[in-house]
């Protein structure tokens, strides 16, 4: 522990030293002979399970990059939700910016939140498609196993992958206009979106009623 005369510096050590080991549950890393920086990093990562993502988002019918980086950020959550900017005081508030009544956070937008329920609701509804799945990589996850044949499979994780960057358009609208657009204008964006890709994946225009 460090003295009361202790420098800022010296108790910030300490604390980190005191982390370190209830992490760890156990002080032998401050006597070991071989100390390792890599080591002690993998020590303390959190092991996450190991989550087959990549195929939601690397697919060919996702032709427009934005959406793939966003989904790619969402799967990850790491896209800069209110509740991770709050704590460094970036915004006055953690509440969703579309219905300003929870936190704002990855599971909140994907897809906790009215809002973008509906928006995600309507959309696979258009397309054929049905789920009450509430999260993000569990609809995903419902399309690689009920979406019959690879076409309608990956027609899903593009529209998906649409339905997140809509949102997140929808959010940042919110935070930046102060408007968040009406439901019906974000789906037909989204609309617009899917029959210029069918469009450019088939060269010629089919709609998502004549594919099914
Ligand atoms: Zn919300």
């Amino acid at each position: 522990m460090p003295s009361v005369a202790a420098s800022g510096a010296v108790k910030y050590i300490c604390k980190v030293k005191l982390d370190c080991t209830t992490r760890l549950h156990s002080n032998s890393w401050l006597t070991t002979t071989k100390y390792s920086i890599g080591d002690m990093y993998r020590q303390l990562s959190e092991q996450h399970a190991k989550t087959n993502w990549f195929h939601f988002v690397w697919n060919r019918f996702t032709i427009i990059p934005k959406h793939r980086v966003i989904l790619w950020l969402a799967l990850q959550d790491r896209l800069k939700t209110k509740a991770r900017l709050f704590p460094y005081g970036v915004t006055d508030n953690d509440l969703c910016a579309l219905c300003g009544l929870h936190t704002e956070n990855s599971s909140h937008l994907f897809f906790s939140c009215h809002y973008n329920t509906e928006c995600c609701r309507k959309v696979l509804h258009w397309l054929g498609f049905s789920t009450h799945r509430t999260s993000l990589f569990m609809i995903l996850k419902w399309a690689h196993r009920y979406c019959v044949g690879g076409f309608r499979r990956k027609v899903c994780y593009a529209d998906v992958a649409g339905v997140v960057y809509q949102i997140c358009k929808a959010r940042n609208s919110a935070i930046w206009d102060a408007m968040v657009p009406s439901l019906d204008s974000s789906v037909s964006c989204i609309q617009f979106a899917v029959r210029h890709r069918i469009k450019s994946i088939l060269g010629k225009k089919v709609s998502a009623r004549d594919r099914d």
